[in-house]
């Protein structure tokens, strides 16, 4: 299945809850927060029916598939890995999420939103100990440093984000001076990007 191409509010408005999918623009103009995009969108999009089991399930998958951009065969893949490592499956999958190294970009505030930190990453401008990674997916282990080319130091967009650094979980150690961030735990559930029942998507796919 391809990626989304469509409107990304949009699909806050199916969810019906702000997936800050635009990043900081969202807390500033919402469209969820006007009145025309308080309904899903199409010609039904009013309706308040009542949510099935399965639909509780599905939306949950569908909330945690978008909050981080991925494709539905790229999101199964997470499960299917989460499944067969230790712990909780719905939390390990979350964690998984976490560590991808698109998402570790944004969490460092290099970027306005995950969509940009993709971006970023594609085009080579992400280095992991030094070294360059254009995989977006990759996954960031304790004790690994990611930064960005020299080059890209001088992007006017990332200068005027370092200005007001965001602030960065507690796994991370972000350093302002040099632009770069070391791994130092792992994610905390408490700091998950959304607020996503891991669960509710384990049962989905034991169905
Ligand atoms: Fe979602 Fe952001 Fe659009 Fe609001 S502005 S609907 S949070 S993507």
């Amino acid at each position: 299945m391809s990626r989304y191409i469509g409107s990304v509010c949009k699909q806050c408005r199916t969810e019906r809850e702000k997936l800050f999918l635009k990043g900081d623009r969202c807390s500033t103009n919402c469209t969820l927060e006007k009145k025309r995009g308080k309904n899903a969108p199409g010609q039904h999009g009013a309706r308040k029916s009542k949510m099935s089991d399965y639909g509780k399930h599905l939306r949950e998958k569908q909330k945690a598939k978008r909050v981080f951009g991925l494709t539905e065969q790229q999101f199964k893949r997470y499960f299917e890995v989460a499944d067969k490592l230790p712990g909780l499956t719905g939390d390990t999958l979350l964690k998984l999420l976490e560590l991808r190294l698109d998402n570790v970009v944004y969490k460092m505030g290099l970027s306005h939103s995950r969509k940009m930190a993709r971006q970023m990453v594609m085009h080579g401008n992400i280095t992991v100990n030094g070294k360059k990674v254009d995989v977006p997916r990759y996954e960031v282990s304790i004790g690994e440093i990611i930064s960005v080319k020299e080059k890209y130091k001088a992007n006017s967009q990332l200068k005027k984000l370092m200005e007001s650094p965001a602030a960065v979980p507690s796994w991370l150690n972000f350093s302002k001076d040099t632009i770069s961030g070391t791994i130092i735990g792992e994610p905390l559930k408490e700091e998950f990007s959304h607020p996503i029942n891991g669960q509710l998507i384990v049962e989905l796919y034991s169905k």
